[in-house]
C-alpha cells in the first residue's frame, strides 16, 4: 500500500506537508539510491519501505537496493553489529576478506545504479564496502548508522572505519553515537510512518479477533514487547521482569518477534527464550511471519505497558510505535530509547528486571497516571518521531549537501 504525501494532512497538519513539497520541488529528479540489507525484519527495511515512495511522490527519483549475501557473510556482519555495539568479539582478517568478497559480488548488479545516482545512502556496515568498488562515482555518498555505536569495540570500529572514513558525509540516530571521522556528520533520528499497517487506527473487532486469536484473557493486565530475537534486546530480562510482577499481580507477559533475514542468531535466543519461558500459559512467545503488522498493531494497542528493555539499542522503532499507539513505555535506559521515553512523562527508563518490575506495577496501580502518560506520549511522538519529521530532514540534508552543484538550500 502505497500513500501520497498529502495523505499525511490528517495527522501532522497541512503546513508541514506543504513544507515537504516545496522542499521536493527543490530536489526534483534527484537520484537517490538507498542500500541496505533486507527487504524484511527489522528497522531500516521498515523505514526504507514506507519512506522511499514518498520521497518519489515529493519528486525525487528515489530507489531502494538490497546486497545478497551468504550464511558466513551475515554471521561476519552480525559480529560486526555486535562489536559496534560493544560486545567482544574476535574478527580475523579472512572475515573481513569475505565481507570484501560478498560486497564485491554485489557491485555487479547494483554498479549502474550506484555510479549514475546524485545522492547513494549506504545503511548500516553490510554495504559500506561499496564505496570503495565505485571508483567512477559520481554522486555524494553518506553512510547512515542506525546502530548503537556509543562504545564499540575498539578493533572492529577501526577495522569498519577503513570503508567509512572515505564517504561524504555520515548520519547517526543520536549525538552521543557520533564517532571521529574526517567527514561531517548528521544527526537523524528515525521514525514511524503514522499509515502504515503497523501504526494506522484499527478497528476494535480486528483487535478483540487478535486477542483471541493468540489467547489473551481481556480482564487482565498484559505487558508487549516485539522484538527480534537479539540479545541486545534482552527478552529474559523480560521475562525476569514479568516473573517478579507476577508475584503481585496476575499479569500476563507477549514477546513477539520473527528473525530478520540479515539476522543469523536469532534461532539460538529463541531457543533461550523457551527455555526461561517454560510451560507458563501467561507468556506467549509468539513468532512472528515479516508481514505480520497489522498482528504486531493489534498487540501494542492491547497492551497496558509496552516494554523495550534493551541493553543496546540503536533507535527502538518499537518503543514509538508504543508511544504512538497512546501507551506508557517503559525502555532500557541505552541509545535512541532515552531521547523517546522521558521518565514520568513518556514511560520510564529502566537499569534492570527488578527496575522494570518496579515501574510495571507501579503503573499498574495508578491507572489515571498510567492513561495521563499514554496521551503526553502519544503527542510527543507525532512531534517528533513521525516519517514527515524525518523526511524533511533527509530532504533538507540532501540539499545542503548538493549546494555546491548548484542546488539552492533556500526554500
Ligand atoms: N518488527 C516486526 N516483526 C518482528 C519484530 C520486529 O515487524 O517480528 C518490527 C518492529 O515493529 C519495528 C522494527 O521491526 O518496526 C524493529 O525496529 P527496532 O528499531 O525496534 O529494532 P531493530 O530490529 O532495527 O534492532
Amino acid at each position: 500500500m502505497v500513500h501520497s504525501i498529502d495523505q499525511y494532512v490528517d495527522v501532522v497538519g497541512a503546513p508541514v506537508v506543504e513544507q515537504l513539497r516545496r522542499l521536493g520541488e527543490r530536489l526534483k529528479d534527484i537520484r537517490v539510491v538507498h542500500v541496505n540489507s533486507t527487504r524484511e525484519g527489522g528497522g531500516v527495511a521498515e523505514i526504507l519501505y514506507w519512506m522511499v515512495p514518498l520521497m518519489n511522490d515529493l519528486g525525487l527519483k528515489a530507489s531502494w537496493e538490497v546486497i545478497h549475501g551468504d550464511e558466513g557473510f551475515f554471521g561476519v556482519t552480525k559480529s560486526i553489529h555486535n562489536g559496534l555495539q560493544g560486545y567482544p568479539v574476535q574478527l580475523k582478517k579472512k572475515d573481513w576478506d569475505h565481507y570484501e568478497e560478498i560486497n564485491l559480488k554485489n557491485r555487479e548488479h547494483l554498479l549502474p545504479v550506484l555510479e549514475e545516482a546524485d545522492i547513494v545512502v549506504i545503511h548500516d556496515p553490510q554495504p559500506a564496502a561499496l564505496l570503495q568498488m565505485i571508483p567512477n562515482r559520481r554522486g555524494i555518498w553518506i553512510w547512515r548508522a542506525h546502530i548503537d555505536v556509543s562504545r564499540p569495540h575498539h578493533q572492529v570500529w577501526k577495522s569498519l572505519k577503513q570503508y567509512v572514513q572515505d564517504y561524504d558525509a555520515s548520519i547517526f540516530s543520536l549525538t552521543s553515537f557520533a564517532q571521529i571521522l574526517p567527514h561531517e556528520q548528521f544527526i537523524i533520528a528515525p521514525s514511524i510512518d503514522p499509515l502504515s499497517e503497523k501504526n494506522m487506527p484499527l478497528n476494535k473487532r480486528y483487535v478483540n479477533e487478535i486477542a483471541k486469536a493468540y489467547n489473551l484473557d481481556r480482564s487482565r493486565p498484559l505487558i508487549v514487547q516485539i522484538s527480534r530475537f537479539d540479545r541486545f534486546k534482552d527478552p529474559l530480562g523480560v521475562i525476569e521482569a514479568y516473573r517478579i510482577t507476577r508475584k503481585v499481580i496476575p499479569i500476563q507477559l507477549v514477546l513477539a518477534g520473527g528473525g530478520a533475514t540479515d539476522d543469523p542468531e536469532g534461532k539460538e535466543i529463541l531457543d533461550e527464550v523457551y527455555k526461561a519461558a517454560g510451560d507458563d500459559p501467561d507468556i506467549h512467545v509468539l513468532l512472528l511471519p515479516p508481514d505480520a503488522h497489522r498482528q504486531i498493531n493489534a498487540l501494542q494497542r492491547l497492551a497496558d505497558i509496552v516494554i523495550q528493555k534493551s541493553i543496546r539499542e540503536g533507535f527502538g522503532l518499537t518503543v514509538t510505535e508504543g508511544l504512538w499507539k497512546g501507551k506508557p513505555v517503559i525502555g532500557g535506559d541505552v541509545g535512541g530509547i532515552r531521547l523517546q521515553v522521558i521518565s514520568h512523562y513518556t514511560g520510564y527508563l529502566v537499569n534492570s528486571p527488578e527496575g522494570a518490575a518496579h515501574r510495571i506495577r507501579y503503573l499498574l496501580h495508578h491507572r489515571a497516571k498510567m492513561r495521563e502518560m499514554g496521551k503526553t506520549a502519544k503527542e510527543f511522538a507525532r512531534e517528533n518521531f513521525l516519517l514527515t519529521r524525518q523526511i524533511r530532514e533527509y530532504l533538507t540534508l540532501y540539499l545542503y549537501l548538493l549546494k555546491d552543484r548548484g542546488r539552492s538550500v533556500f526554500v
